[in-house]
């Protein structure tokens, strides 16, 4: 099953892609934690996309298409894969469609922009292995550190107020057409975000059966 998770930055994509990830035992590629390990590692991919990241920007489609190409090609995928916040704009889903890859659904999950705001505010990531956690909705067993490898959980640099309207600015223009070109194939689900996070992972893996 080769799937994709559309939706918001916050919308929780990132949560229900993990658990999605254990259940079919196929991985989940988020281009934001590829992108943010490469930062942390100094490559010449994380110092060129640093700063469109911290200002809330996309970075260009040829670099993201080069990083899903080389991780798309790895064994591990062979059986199927979700990609978490890629594509992101039209040229990034028609290069997927180039490259041969078959999608076979695409769920939308659509949370308000003022809750987004909410959320994004009191996020908090694994430093060592980018999983998430919030503050109120999500936190870990043990304030500040990682329930599944005990790293320190930070803010991320993006995560500040007017960065977050401006990702969502980038989400209602660049992200947005892409409902559109996949509803057009039949391939896309609708999702309604819930607070609770257990009953937006039950709206999600419906939608996979449906
Ligand atoms: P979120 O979904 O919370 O916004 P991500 O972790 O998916 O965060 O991405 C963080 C940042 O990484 C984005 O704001 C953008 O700068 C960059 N990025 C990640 N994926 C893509 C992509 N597919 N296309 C362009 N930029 C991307
Ligand atoms: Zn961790």
């Amino acid at each position: 099953m080769n799937l994709i998770l559309l939706g918001a930055p916050g919308a929780g994509k990132g949560t229900q892609a993990e658990i999605i990830c254990n259940k079919l035992g196929i991985p989940a590629i988020s281009t934001g934690n590829i992108i943010r390990e490469a930062l942390k590692n100094q490559t010449p991919l994380g110092l060129q996309a640093k700063s469109y990241m911290d200002s809330g920007d996309l970075v260009p489609d040829t670099i993201i298409i080069g990083i899903i190409k080389e991780r798309l090609a790895q064994d591990d995928c062979k059986e199927g894969f979700i990609l978490d916040g890629v594509p992101r704009t039209v040229p990034q889903a028609e290069a997927l469609d180039e490259m041969g890859v078959v999608i076979d659904k695409v769920i939308d999950i659509e949370v308000a922009d003022a809750d987004i705001i909410k959320r994004l505010s009191g996020r908090r990531v694994c430093e060592s292995c980018g999983s998430s956690y919030h503050v109120h909705y999500n936190p870990p067993v043990n304030e500040g550190v990682c329930n599944a490898c005990g790293g320190k959980l930070i803010t991320r640099k993006d995560d500040q107020p007017e960065t977050i309207r401006e990702r969502l600015n980038v989400y209602h223009t660049q992200t947005e057409p892409l409902k559109d070109y996949y509803a057009k194939t039949g391939k896309l689900k609708i999702v309604q975000g819930q607070e609770e996070l257990s009953e937006t992972t039950k709206l999600t893996l419906a939608a996979l059966e449906a």
